[in-house]
């Protein structure tokens, strides 16, 4: 086999479709069998041409997924109905297709995506177990031993092995390789809800976060089909365990934190159970060796607050089969692979300045994004795709001018910017 793929959510899918389409033999094997749950519902419009890229994009337009022209914000004290939104499409990039994006429920999507690799001609074997990975006497990657549902374990071999298993991050740990992220101890609680107040005209299919007057702490809430909303809060780990108690009276405190949160929450009925996720943001020391390459959440995983997971996902996964197919025809694999490694390593380490820019001083990202002379950098980086040179180069100029603000406000003991100045005691 050319290639052995370690799970099947979007990141395996997708790369097991651009080698199925490329000719290769190639296998996946997941452990679940889908459909399956999953966090991650909003897409970036970047992801848009990937999918299209294999041939999905059409899929899921007929699947009837909701479309997401961009996302609003709202702050804690504002107004009921006060928001700030961005549409995606204000300042349309070179690649645009269309001019949203989607929200997926991930049970649905994941199947179908999975289903698509195995029609483009990739092998996949559901219920089996990754155990661990396998190395020659050469240290180069060589299979893996998969474990099915009776127990019984099998080694397979493969030119080239993609680890996607997620947030297991199978080989990262296998090879030690995985830290946790020393910045980030955050904590999420989510489920979906029905009956949301309507969202005011001309925002429907908006993601809307919000903001909790909290300096580690946001919420999102998610229109998907027939009127189901996916609804979550992430907060720093310490104000969890500071608050003490259940799962369902700290989500209702930290829902009646904003005012348009609380009024759009008030008549919702929930109808799934909460699922909480925590300790989810990490580093590996590397994404790739011999034989081998980590793609997806496998590689890093960031904080979600700009939709990003899957748009990782995808992108690594193109990347991680132009590097593999290249290598697989006979160029210069470790070349191939490093390249593979700065480009998504440079792309995700902006996102992950973003991401602590915004923890630091939320109200400062919101500035940013209002006024004129930044927001089309700011409409760009929501866009998704930062590995691409232009849209890198973009991001970091964003970054280094949110980072001087961020100094100035610092000095300044009576800016309303400043860290603290959000906290509210309730
Ligand atoms: C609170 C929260 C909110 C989020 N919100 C968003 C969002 O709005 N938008 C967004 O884009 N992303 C979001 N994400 C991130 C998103 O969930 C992930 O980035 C995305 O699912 C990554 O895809 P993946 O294919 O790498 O991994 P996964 O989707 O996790 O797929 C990995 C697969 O590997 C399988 N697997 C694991 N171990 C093994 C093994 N040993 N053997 C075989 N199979 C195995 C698993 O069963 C799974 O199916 C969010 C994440 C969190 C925590």
């Amino acid at each position: 086999m050319d290639v052995l793929v370690i799970g099947g959510g979007p990141a395996g899918a997708v790369i097991a479709s651009l080698l199925a389409m490329a000719g290769r033999d190639v296998m996946v094997v997941e452990r679940d069998i889908h459909p399956r749950d999953h966090v991650g519902e909003s897409l970036t419009p970047s992801t848009n041409t990937v999918f299209q890229r294999i041939g999905f994009l059409e899929k899921m337009e007929e699947a009837g997924f909701v479309h997401k022209p961009g996302a609003c914000w709202t702050a804690p004290d504002a107004p009921v109905g006060k928001f700030l939104e961005i549409r995606l499409a204000e300042f349309p990039p070179p690649w645009a297709i269309q001019p949203y994006t989607y929200n997926v429920e991930r049970d649905v999507f994941d199947a179908m995506l999975l289903r698509h690799a195995h029609e483009l001609g990739a092998k996949v074997v559901q219920g089996a177990r990754v155990q661990e990975v396998l190395f020659d006497a050469d240290g180069r990657a060589s299979g893996a031993r998969v474990r099915v549902a009776d127990g019984w374990e099998h080694d397979v071999t493969a030119r080239f092995v993609v680890d996607a298993s997620g947030r297991n991050c199978l080989l990262g740990t296998q090879l030690g390789l995985k830290k946790k992220d020393p910045s980030f101890n955050q904590f999420g609680i989510y489920s979906w809800f029905t009956g949301l107040a309507a969202p005011p005209a001309g925002t429907e299919g908006m993601l809307f976060l919000h903001f909790l007057g909290l300096e580690r702490a946001w919420a999102w809430q998610i229109p998907l089909r027939n009127g189901v909303w996916s609804v979550g809060v992430v907060t720093d780990k310490a104000d969890f365990r500071e608050a003490g108690t259940s799962n369902e009276a700290f989500f209702a405190s930290l829902v009646a934190r904003n005012r348009t949160f609380a009024h759009v929450m008030a008549g919702a009925e929930r109808i799934r159970p909460f699922s909480v996720e925590g300790d989810y943001s990490y580093v590996l020391d590397r994404v790739q060796g011999d034989g081998w390459l980590l793609i997806g959440d496998s590689l890093r995983f960031v904080d979600p607050i700009f939709s990003t997971g899957v748009d990782v996902a995808a992108f690594s996964a193109l990347y991680g089969f132009e590097a593999i197919e290249a290598a697989l025809a006979g160029g210069d694999e470790a070349g191939e692979l490093a390249r593979f490694e700065t480009r998504l390593s440079d792309g995700v380490e902006a996102w992950y300045e973003l991401i602590k820019l915004f923890y630091t001083l939320q109200n400062l990202f919101s500035s940013f994004a209002v006024r004129r002379r930044f927001r089309e950098r700011v409409v760009r980086i929501l866009q998704g795709n930062l590995y691409m040179p232009e849209t890198l180069a973009q991001a970091r100029e964003v970054i280094a001018l949110m980072k001087d603000a961020a100094a100035r406000v610092g000095e300044d003991a009576d800016n309303l910017l400043r860290p603290g100045a959000l906290r509210r005691s309730s």
